[in-house]
């Protein structure tokens, strides 16, 4: 369909209807002048001939023709009408404007023959004697009770008719001025009509491209300023409504994105409706075009491809386990999902939380992996105590020198049994400490505990004709649990000598580098296999069990260590190098902000 603008719709028709109003009047008033006119002349043109007609009466004869004939022509003359006087038989006997003698017989002539008759007669005719268009008007002349003749006033009305057309071409022009204001009033009422329209449409633009801020212009067109009240108060609520709705998306997307499990909301065909930044990690995608793609375009986690189809095919909430390998690393995931639905309780996709379990599955296997080993640790002596009662009981306890040695290697178990115990339990109060933060720490001179631990390690030390020395300045200070640290030395120094040749030497180093302190314990002995150094601090961690167990160690060690190390904010590391010696070296903060602790290893 074409479409106009509403002045055209408008314009035109108004004109047209003026056009016609004015063509109308004009035509009516013209035929109606034009009627009047020839009543009035026929009335003229009657009166005329009754006086001439009174000049003639008693001459309505033949015989009378000439006399009658100048009587008409100065009668004609002087009255500016043509006068014709025509007998009763039709013979014409006197004309103002031409000779009797060669006129026609005039009684077929309509006005005639009815004047004839005793009537007024009148007729229009174009004259063929004249060469005009003539009104005729012929009265009968009485004579002795009958119709004795007519006499027939003319005029020519081809002048009337110039009158006439001289003041309808005065009316169309007047007409027409009127026609062209009123066009020009129409152009101004069409356009006042249609600017506030445009506005409106305006308006409805910048309301349908979001700026519902800038409300309409009130017409005074009741109809049109109705129109835009009702746009405005359904701007400033679709305005209302929109602020809310960002509102509340912009709350949605706060709290999703501050979310530690993942969510991620899908549709029934699986495109991504919405995702949170954790999922995005998780799942190593990219939040910023994943919404609205298809979940297998975003991610190639084919755990996740089939959790979600579970999701999307079940009415019911469904839980499950991911496995996940990322950065190299496995991650387990527990994930939940729930079918989304819609207003009117129809399924339109599903909703998938995803909660990273993997520390906590790393905490359970390691509390395993503890248990095992501590019941495993504390089996070995066991299996040997009961071995020497049941020896001692089956008879050797008969024989002194068996009983001595079967009760020195139950002493013996008992001493390691005990070790553990003892080493267990340190590595329990510093786990409490570590979390509770009870650990205290005063600004200490260090070399005296440094001399302390090697002086608890001296008896070792002789036995295994190792040498141990200590480097370290008098005024080395740090915020450290005196104890506790030179239980981590005694650790390491221990290890150092027991790990050692005979004649070897074993140095304990202190310095100051920066904000903290580095102490470094050093030995020359058989060092420890590259692959066995990531997991070295881990409880009961062994690199070789057996001659560990031989020279009385429990395997624990090293975790007090790194448990002491940790709580007092520090750090150890391991450097070795197979037949040529270990470097521990502990690194701690001089002064301790707050104690920390890392979880069990
Ligand atoms: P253990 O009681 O067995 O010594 P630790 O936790 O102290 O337990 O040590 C763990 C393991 O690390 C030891 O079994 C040993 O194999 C290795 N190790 C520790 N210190 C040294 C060292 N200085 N030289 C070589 N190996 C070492």
């Amino acid at each position: 369909m074409s479409q106009k603008k509403l002045i055209w719709q408008i314009f035109p028709p108004f004109l047209a209807i003026i056009i016609c109003a004015l063509l109308a009047v004009t035509w009516t008033i013209s035929r109606e002048l034009s009627s009047f006119q020839i009543r009035q002349t026929t009335k003229d043109l009657e009166a005329r001939a009754y006086l001439a007609g009174k000049q003639l009466t008693g001459q309505m004869t033949l015989a009378n023709i000439s006399t009658v004939d100048r009587l008409c022509k100065e009668l004609g003359n002087s009255t500016a009408t043509r006068l014709t006087v025509i007998l009763n038989d039709g013979t014409v006997i006197g004309d103002s404007e031409n000779q009797p003698e060669q006129m026609d017989n005039h009684s077929n002539r309509p006005e005639i023959a009815q004047a004839l008759q005793g009537h007024i007669g009148t007729a229009t005719r174009f004259s063929q004697t004249l060469q005009q268009n003539m009104l005729y008007v012929a009265i009968p002349i009485m004579g002795q009770d009958r119709v004795t003749g007519t006499i027939r006033a003319s005029l020519s009305i081809t002048a009337l008719e110039h009158t006439l057309s001289k003041i309808t071409l005065k009316f169309v022009g007047g007409g027409l001025v009127v026609a062209l204001i009123a066009a020009l009033v129409a152009l101004i009422v069409s356009r006042r009509m249609s600017r506030p329209l445009g506005e409106l449409q305006k308006g409805a633009e910048r309301f349908a491209e979001g700026n519902l801020e800038q409300s309409l212009p009130i017409s005074t067109v009741t109809e049109i300023s109705g129109l835009a009240e009702a746009m405005n108060s359904m701007a400033a609520q679709l305005d209302e409504r929109l602020r809310t709705v960002i509102r509340q998306r912009n709350e949605q997307e706060a709290v999703l994105a501050s979310m530690i499990e993942g969510v991620i909301a899908i549709d029934t065909d699986q495109v991504v409706l919405r995702i949170n930044s954790a999922a995005a990690h998780l799942f190593d995608i990219n939040l910023a075009n994943a919404t609205g793609r298809h979940i297998g375009e975003v991610t190639r986690k084919v755990d996740l491809h089939r959790f979600v189809e579970q999701a999307l095919t079940s009415s019911d909430p469904i839980e499950g386990e991911l496995t996940l390998l990322h950065q190299g690393e496995e991650r387990y995931l527990q994930a939940h999902g729930a079918p989304l639905r819609g207003a009117t309780g129809q399924k339109i996709g599903a909703l998938v939380v995803v909660h990273d379990v993997t520390r906590l599955r790393r905490l359970e296997n390691l509390r395993r992996d503890f248990v095992a080993n501590v019941s495993h640790e504390l089996k070995t002596p066991i299996t040997a105590i009961k071995g020497a009662v049941e020896t001692l009981q089956g008879g050797a306890m008969n024989d002194p020198r068996d009983s001595q040695q079967f009760l020195e290697i139950a002493d013996r178990q008992v001493d390691r049994l005990n070790a553990i115990i003892e080493d267990l339990l340190a590595l329990s109060r510093l786990e409490r400490g570590a979390e509770t933060e009870t650990i205290d720490c005063t600004m200490e001179n260090l070399q005296p505990i440094f001399t302390s631990a090697l002086q608890a390690c001296a008896i070792i030390a002789e036995a295994r004709e190792v040498q141990v020395s200590l480097f370290c300045s008098e005024e080395l200070m740090a915020c450290v649990n005196a104890p506790l640290l030179e239980q981590a030395i005694i650790n390491l120094v221990d290890n150092a000598i027991k790990y050692s040749e005979a004649g070897s030497v074993v140095t304990v180093e202190g310095w100051q580098a920066g904000d903290q302190v580095q102490i470094k314990v050093q030995d020359r002995g058989q060092g420890i296999p590259k692959e066995h150094l990531p997991r070295l601090f881990e409880r009961f961690y062994r690199v070789d069990a057996a001659r560990s167990r031989a020279i009385g160690g429990t395997g624990l060690g090293l975790a007090i260590v790194k448990h002491i190390v940790q709580a007092h904010n520090g750090d150890v590391v391991v450097h070795s190098t197979l037949g040529e010696g270990s470097v521990f070296t502990i690194s701690l903060p001089t002064s301790l902000a707050s104690g920390g602790f890392d979880g069990p290893v």
